[in-house]
This record gives C-alpha cells, structure tokens and sequence, in this order.
C-alpha cells in the first residue's frame, strides 16, 4: 500500500513545537524579508513567511521594494540588519530585479544570519559534513520527512533530478551525509529513465510538470516531489504524475501538501535556531 507523505501534518507538528518555545521566551525571534521584485509568486511567498512568523510569536519586518531601488542601498541595508542585534535572520527572496546583483548580495549576509543557508559559508560547511549556521529551507525540509516516514537512507540508491544551488545540489550534500548513494540528474543528463528506474529514492526538483511517470519509477519506490508547476486553470501541480506514480511508489508526496509546507516550517525553525545561537548565555 502507498503512504501519501503528509507534509503539511509534519510541518505543522515543527510550527506548534516552535510557538510553544517561543511563548516562554522573554526576547523574540525576528526575522527580516526583502522583496525586491515584481513577481506575483515571490510576493505571495513573502506575504506567508510574515504571516508565519507572526503567528509563531517572531518579531517580522519585510522591506518592500520598487524597480528604484539600486544595489548600493541594497548593500547598505543588509550592513543595517548585519549590525542590528534584534535581527536574527536575514532573507533575501528570489529573484531580485534583473539590474541587481543577488550573488553579491548574498554574500554579504552576515553567515550567522543567513536564514536561508545561501551564503557560501553555510554551503561549505554543508558540503564539508560539517554544521552550518542554517541549512538551505527546501533540502532540510525533505530530510525532515523522510526521517519522519522513518525512511531508512543509508545505502539506498537516491537520485536527485534538478542541480540548483537551493534546491538539487544541497539535497544532494544532505542524503550523502546520510549515507544514501546519490546521482544529480539535470536538463542534460542522458537516459534519466534508466537511472530513475533504478533508484529507491526519487527527489524531482525541476519545474516540468509530469517529468517523473509511472514506467520511470520502480516499484515500491520513495517519490519526493519538490517540483511547483502552474495549470493554465490555476491549479498547482509537481514534477511527478502523481496519480499513477503513486500506484507504484511506497511513499509518495502530494503537491501541494507535501514539501512546500515544510520548507515554511524549516524557515521558521532556522530563525528560531539563528536567534538561539546569538542569544547563547543571555537566555
Ligand atoms: P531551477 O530552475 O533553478 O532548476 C531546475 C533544475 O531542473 C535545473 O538544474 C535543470 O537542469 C533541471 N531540469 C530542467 N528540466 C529538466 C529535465 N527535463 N530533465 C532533468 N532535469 C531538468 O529550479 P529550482 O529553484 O531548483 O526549483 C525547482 C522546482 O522546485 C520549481 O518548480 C520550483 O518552483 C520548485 N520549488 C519548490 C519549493 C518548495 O518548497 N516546494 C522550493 C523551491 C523550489
């Protein structure tokens, strides 16, 4: 029989776990977001991380920006908010406009603030098996739930389809810290289908819709969909053809409802963990 992963149940367990922690503290959480871009989703995100923090009791303030803004004000902000010790957590969403530098912008994030572990530091420790200030949201959010479905990895052949930096590539660092045996697919690797077959963890982070079908997975297979993909009628759906594919996977992950949730859920505790780090011996 299949199990649907219940991303949203599982985050939700880490969301009420955080406002009961943070009800007994004395100083709050903050985290700061700055949206310089006009996309519609970017802004649907940005509006959901503050109403998360918010919820859980976090101190939140969101920087919104028009096309004016240039990279120096930009860098001076980020100086700001590097300095300012009521601000644990620095996010920047992405994109930014096309005029600006998000690379440079990144890199100036303080890495102990750098909430969304981008920060070339945080990679590196990643990728050195070592602990970063935080880990990338998306990656630690599947791990999270494939140790929730207690699903054993070490030694499993797992295959990650997609190689972002904030998506595939940390994925990949953080199944092979667990011991799992992993290949990166992306939009040039050749006969994905053979390599998909073979695996017993699929993680598909492309944003094509209806990659993954049912004769690419072999059965009893675990499917983590990652992927986020339009309907011209509005609706979401991911990488995988869900409704086949879950006839032969053991666990499988809906969209939505499965990893978006948790990468929320992973965003929230990186702050809350972010703001302990800097608090060591004051709370
Ligand atoms: P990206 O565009 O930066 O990377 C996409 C990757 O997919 C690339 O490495 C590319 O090589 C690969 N790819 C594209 N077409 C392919 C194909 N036909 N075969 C194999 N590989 C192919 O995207 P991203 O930022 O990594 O995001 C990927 C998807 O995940 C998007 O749909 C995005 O919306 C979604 N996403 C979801 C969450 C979440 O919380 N659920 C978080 C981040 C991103």
């Amino acid at each position: 029989m299949t199990t649907i992963i219940d991303g949203k149940l599982c985050a939700k367990k880490i969301l009420d776990d955080l406002k009961q922690k943070t009800k007994k503290l004395q100083k709050k959480p903050a985290l700061a977001v700055i949206l310089a871009n006009d996309d519609a989703s970017s802004k649907v995100y940005v509006a959901s991380k503050e109403k998360h923090s918010l919820d859980l009791g976090f101190d939140s303030c969101v920087y919104r920006f028009d096309k004016s803004i240039t990279q120096g004000e930009l860098i001076k902000l980020i100086h700001e908010l590097n300095e300012n010790p009521n601000i644990n957590g620095i996010l920047v969403q992405l994109p930014l406009f096309k005029h600006l530098n998000s690379q440079e912008i990144i890199e100036l994030i303080n890495p102990k603030k750098d909430v969304d572990g981008f920060h070339p530091i945080n990679v590196g420790k990643l990728n050195c098996g070592l602990e970063p200030y935080a880990i990338c949201c998306t990656p630690k959010g599947i791990i999270k739930l494939l140790k929730e479905y207690k699903i054993n990895l070490t030694g499993k052949n797992a295959i990650v389809i997609g190689r972002s930096n904030i998506v595939g590539k940390p994925t990949a660092t953080l199944l092979t810290n667990e011991n799992a045996t992993v290949t990166l697919a992306h939009s040039k690797t050749k006969n994905l289908k053979e390599l998909t077959k073979n695996a017993d963890i699929i993680i598909s982070a492309t944003g094509v819709a209806k990659l993954i079908k049912a004769d690419m997975v072999k059965k009893g297979a675990v499917v983590i969909d990652v992927g986020i993909n339009k309907q011209a009628n509005g609706k979401l759906i991911g990488d995988v053809d869900f409704e086949k594919v879950k006839n032969i996977a053991s666990y499988i992950t809906p969209v939505p409802g499965g990893v978006g949730p948790m990468t929320i859920a992973c965003l929230m505790e990186n702050t809350y963990e972010l703001f302990l780090a800097q608090n060591k011996g004051i709370i």
